[in-house]
């Protein structure tokens, strides 16, 4: 693996962040495909990352006065820098993260398409809306929605896409006029260090994005200083970032963590369905949220079905490449997520699986979990309830489609999922399933569906990104009502008459009731 380039990445946050406390400590980077050390980072202290949202509050309300179009202009910008600068953004998050080159495009290609996606929709979405008064008695008001971004959004991100996930949530709230401060995992820093130094040095953008360093407890300390947190990783913290957003009461955006089910009904293209499920189960050696964990296969093509998953999944080719894609499945990047993996694999063994292939982890340098295809499996076992997030699937055989359905929504998670068969019966079911998102004859394809909500049910998440919402979140609604015309007082000021005050009631009644006795005030 060619990673010689993130080590020229690294800075201390001192000079990129420009704070002016002390860092606390430093954290090595290691390349997860040979454990070499590949940049180290200086963390943040409690101090330095309240300086660091200070200063880019102060610049919040110039960015936000340039408008939508001058917002998209700066945004522009950092998509050209990205698509100019793949290669060398790419070496550096491939060293950082262990993942195969086509992994890596993945997370780069994501991000230019939703600067454009949000350019091109910000106005619509958050632009003044006009409300007609419900009520005649308001005719002379102009209603008037104007949405405001919060001052400073603190983002929060994980390791597995760390430019995607990272710059994925801060874009739309840069696009609605909020500075933002980002604090990336501590496993994989380096890549959006590099995207916020070119944001301040080699585009020149204003000073309103900015990232800190450090662990959770740098996470903590952002989450006390911003207006607003959205937060994607595990829902174990999810819960702890909302119990300390509380303490300031600051609204929060959840993205956690899935099991994600497949359904494979009979009348299903059982090549299509096993080639998505090898894909949707390893991609990114399973590392993302929205991968395939369990299959649910009905009884005629079950046989077929794991006999053409387990070749495909056999034939994957595990390793690391360098700029040119030559293997399929790269590494875990995080090795406490290794630890994890193993553990359930294991018990899921004891408990009478068998793995058809893989099943362990991989021998040689690097941290590595087979390529794994389950059987035998059922609900009693961690691999079928708890999120794995690495390269394995368990595949059950159902009676029905009722059954998959029980199954699939027998879970704490829900957010997304997948059906495959005769398109208007997997809709049908699709419909059924308790999850933020369903694709039917597809996988994963809703996160690139930018216009309609991606976020997750249960204890996947709180709120959504994607299409309006995952913009409207970073704003404030402000109603505005102004009066058009009127006299020196209203009716309903003082004095208080009794002339005044029924006319006021008669005009009420008369506009609230639905019948003539009400309306003429003959009833009640
Ligand atoms: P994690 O929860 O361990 O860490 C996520 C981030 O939170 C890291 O930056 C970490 O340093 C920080 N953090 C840790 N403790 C904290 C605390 N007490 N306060 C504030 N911040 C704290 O998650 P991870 O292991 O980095 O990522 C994997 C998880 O992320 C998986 O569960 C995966 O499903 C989830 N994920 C979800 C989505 C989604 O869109 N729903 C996308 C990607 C990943």
């Amino acid at each position: 693996m060619e990673s010689g380039t993130a080590e020229t990445s690294t800075g201390t946050n001192g000079a990129v962040n420009g704070a002016s406390a002390p860092a606390a400590a430093s954290i090595d980077v290691l390349n997860p495909a040979n454990g070499a050390v590949v940049g180290s980072i200086a963390t943040d202290t409690p101090e330095s990352i309240a300086a660091t949202v200070a200063r880019v509050r102060g610049n919040q309300a110039e960015w936000e006065a340039i408008g939508i179009e001058g917002r998209y202009f700066w945004l522009g910008k950092l998509r050209d820098w990205i698509l100019d600068n793949t290669e060398r953004i790419g070496d550096t998050m491939q060293a950082e993260t262990g993942k195969v080159r086509a992994d890596v495009s993945l997370d780069l290609g994501y991000v230019a398409d939703l600067i454009n996606f949000y350019g091109s929709k910000a106005a619509g979405y958050i632009g003044d809306e006009s409300v007609r008064p419900s009520s005649p008695l308001m005719a002379a008001k102009k209603l008037v929605i104007q949405y405001r971004p919060f001052p400073v959004v603190g983002v929060i991100s994980p390791w597995n896409f760390p430019l995607a996930m990272a710059l994925g949530d801060s874009i739309p709230a840069l696009q609605a006029g909020a500075a933002v401060v980002v604090k990336p995992s501590e496993f994989t820093p380096l890549s959006l260090l590099e995207v916020i130094k070119a944001w301040k040095e080699e585009i020149g953008a204003p000073d309103v994005f900015d990232c800190v360093q450090g662990t959770g407890e740098a996470g903590g300390a952002l989450i006390d200083n911003v207006d607003y947190v959205q937060f994607t990783g595990s829902d174990r913290t999810g819960r702890k970032v909302m119990a300390r957003a509380a303490e300031t009461l600051t609204p929060v955006s959840l993205e956690l963590g899935g099991k994600d089910p497949m359904i494979v009904l009979a009348d299903a293209d059982v090549d299509r369905a096993a080639n998505a499920a090898a894909w949707g189960g390893m991609v990114n050696s399973g590392q993302l949220c929205i991968s395939v964990e369990r299959i649910y296969v009905e009884e005629p093509v079950y046989d077929e079905f794991v006999a053409k998953l387990t070749e495909q999944v056999k034939g994957l080719r595990q390793g690391a490449d360098g700029r040119k894609p030559e293997k399929d499945v790269g590494a875990m990047t995080s090795p406490n997520q290794t630890a994890i993996v193993e553990d359930q694999v294991d018990d899921a063994l004891a408990s009478g699986a068998r793995a058809l292939t893989g099943g362990k982890r991989a021998d040689g340098p690097g941290d590595y979990f087979e390529p794994t295809v389950l059987v035998d499996v059922d609900h009693s076992m961690k691999v079928m309830r708890d999120e794995t997030f690495g390269p394995v699937v368990g595949v059950m055989k159902v009676r029905d489609s009722e059954e998959a359905l029980r199954l699939a929504n027998d879970t704490r998670y829900g957010l997304a999922a997948s059906v495959f068969g005769e398109k208007d019966r997997a809709e049908r079911i699709a419909r059924r399933i308790e999850a933020g998102s369903v694709n039917v004859n597809d996988v994963i394809t809703n996160m690139a569906a930018m216009g309609v909500p991606m976020g997750g049910w249960k204890q996947s998440g709180i709120g959504f990104r994607h299409g309006e919402y995952g913009i409207k979140k970073y704003c404030r609604a402000e109603s505005i009502v102004v009066t058009r015309f009127g006299g020196k007082r209203e009716p309903n000021w003082y004095p208080y008459t009794r002339s005044r005050r029924g006319l006021v009631d008669r005009v009420s009644r008369a506009f609230s009731a639905r019948d003539l006795k009400r309306r003429l005030g003959l009833r009640g």
